[in-house]
């Protein structure tokens, strides 16, 4: 078939062999415990669709890294006691928890977006994301932007001068509250209205303005 593009379903229609492949999801709510931490999968696991598990999973380790860096820099001389570690660890989990979450949603929907699980997934592939462009890549890279660093490390040059920048402070699961924002945005919304209203006011006082500039004299005639 020179030319011609082939289509998954060609080569579904010639299989031989094919497997079902389970996959597991999930993240449990305590990943420390005493001196112990677990790390990767074994805490976090997400399907692969957005091939980020092992992403995550060098992330979990360099959490605890920042973590023992921080508590040795404390501790300088003596050595950290038994609560100051588990502390430390557990502050490892505080660190990481939230950003994971949202990377493990993500993953999780886009497998059921991809198995066009539902009515607005099968929406959403086929009509929405093929004119979505540079948007597919934005989504992704802001996985990447708030990943967790090597704090005694200096960050890769390359990663700051990107059009998305590395910045602990943004990225997936960093967002600011929508319901904050709007709050935040409330003052600004009471300006405009008063600033409509204001010069809906300095027109209907516009007789009253006009007459002064003309005469230099303040008569009321009474405009309302
Ligand atoms: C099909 C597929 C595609 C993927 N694609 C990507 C991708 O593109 N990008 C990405 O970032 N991630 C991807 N991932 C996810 C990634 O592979 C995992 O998230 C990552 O390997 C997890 O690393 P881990 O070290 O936590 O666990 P694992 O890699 O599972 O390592 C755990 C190790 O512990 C060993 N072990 C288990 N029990 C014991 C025991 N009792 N004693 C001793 N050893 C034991 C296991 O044999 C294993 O070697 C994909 C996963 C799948 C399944």
């Amino acid at each position: 078939m020179p030319n011609r593009a082939v289509a998954f379903d060609d080569l579904w229609k010639k299989w031989t062999y094919f497997a079902l492949v389970p996959l597991e999801e999930g993240q449990f709510k305590v990943w420390t415990w005493g001196r112990f931490a677990c790390l990767g999968d074994s805490v976090h696991k997400m399907t692969p669709n957005a091939g980020q598990g092992g992403n995550a999973a060098i992330e979990s380790a360099a959490a605890p890294a920042n973590q023992i860096y921080l508590l040795l820099e404390e501790t300088k001389g003596a050595g950290p006691t038994y609560d100051q570690i588990k502390r430390s660890l557990s502050g490892f989990q505080a660190r990481l928890d939230q950003r994971i979450s949202a990377i493990l949603k993500t993953s999780n929907d886009l497998t059921r977006a991809h198995a066009l699980k539902s009515v607005a997934a099968r929406i959403m592939v086929q009509y929405f994301v093929p004119q979505m462009g540079d948007y597919l890549v934005d989504l992704l890279s802001d996985m990447y932007i708030g990943a967790e660093l090597l704090e005694f490390l200096p960050p890769p040059h390359r990663f700051l001068l990107a059009t998305m920048p590395f910045n602990l402070t943004q990225g997936l699961g960093k967002h600011e509250s929508r319901l904050r924002r709007a709050l935040w945005a409330l003052p600004l919304l009471a300006m405009s209205a008063l600033t409509v209203r204001t010069m809906t006011m300095a027109g209907l006082m516009y007789p009253v303005f006009h007459g002064i500039f003309e005469t230099s004299r303040f008569e009321w005639k009474g405009v309302f």
